[in-house]
């Protein structure tokens, strides 16, 4: 996975998505200390911004294969990205999701074409039933953020920023799986080399800011009640991906990614998810370090529950 495949990506997501809109907000500016831009992926079809890689990821599979279709299990984001995708292509979906799930993320996914399939109290155990479920059917299985073909994909939304705005000093990115700051990692470290990646995830599952931290993959709890980013265990690629990129990656409490969601409804009108305000957060906690410096936050996603 390097610039080329994000490039290439480009090219594909490009011809279904427009560039979604960067811009700052005064008051916003006022209480960061510095100019922030706010990368809107909350205004993606499917509301957040793995659609991209949902995109790329069909285009590159044969026709063949896209006949057999694909399956995810995912409650969130992925499921949507999933299913628009293969939507677009015409290409089988399905996705498994443990027992009763949310009843608009199920009605979203069901929306956009997917057949949905319950199955266990949790996903430790919906997902040894999606693995056997898709090697039954004959269906690739798709994993939320190991994949390079979803990390390409989601690099495209960095592509977007640096044509947009050449001169960002520091891009600020939630971190769950780490698809989306491996890539933003890749993206800078080729087409703006003084521009730092900050990584930033929810202090209540830090098991990828910890893997960082120790330089290999490794487990921790999982309770952050933000959707996007909780992830209960760091995954090789983009953790090999975010080790040789990032410049730093922050923590921060659920009760800021709160705040920072109140911040974005107020002073931007923009609704996000908490992990569409991490970001904001982490630049509204850390002042002194973004002092100065053009910030770009990343709003991940507005699929906030209602
Ligand atoms: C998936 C997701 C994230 C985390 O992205 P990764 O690429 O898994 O690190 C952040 N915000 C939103 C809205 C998401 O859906």
């Amino acid at each position: 996975m390097d610039i080329t495949d994000v490039l290439r990506a480009h090219r594909v997501v490009a011809g279904h998505l427009p560039p979604t809109p960067m811009w700052n907000y005064p008051l916003i500016d006022r209480a960061a200390g510095t100019t922030v831009l706010v990368k809107h992926e909350n205004t993606q079809p499917t509301g957040a911004f793995k659609v991209r890689g949902g995109l790329t990821l069909l285009t590159a599979m044969s026709p063949a294969q896209r006949a057999r279709g694909v399956l995810g299990y995912s409650t969130g984001n992925h499921a949507q990205s999933l299913a628009y995708a293969a939507a677009r292509f015409g290409a089988p979906c399905t996705i498994v999701m443990p027992r009763d799930p949310s009843p608009v993320k199920a009605r979203a996914v069901r929306a956009l074409g997917a057949e949905l399939v319950e199955y266990g109290a949790t996903f430790d155990e919906a997902r040894p039933y999606a693995v056997n479920l898709a090697r039954e059917r004959g269906m690739r299985l798709v994993t939320a953020a190991d994949d390079p073909e979803l990390v390409a994909g989601v690099g495209t939304l960095y592509v977007e920023m640096f044509t947009h705005s050449p001169d960002i000093d520091v891009i600020v990115v939630p971190v769950g799986g780490g698809s989306g700051a491996a890539a933003a990692g890749v993206v800078a470290a080729a087409l703006a080399p003084g521009c730092e990646v900050i990584g930033v995830q929810s202090a209540a599952s830090p098991a990828a800011h910890d893997s960082w931290r120790a330089g290999g993959v490794v487990e921790r709890p999982n309770r952050t009640v933000v959707g996007g980013l909780a992830t209960g265990s760091g995954f090789e690629l983009t953790q090999r991906l975010m080790r040789a990129h990032l410049a730093d990656f922050l923590l921060v409490g659920d009760d800021a990614i709160a705040e920072a969601q109140r911040v974005l409804m107020r002073d931007a009108h923009t609704l996000a998810e908490g992990a569409g305000a991490a970001a904001l957060a982490a630049v509204l906690a850390h002042r002194d370090r973004f002092a100065g410096r053009t910030v770009a936050v990343v709003c991940t996603g507005g699929n906030a529950d209602v």
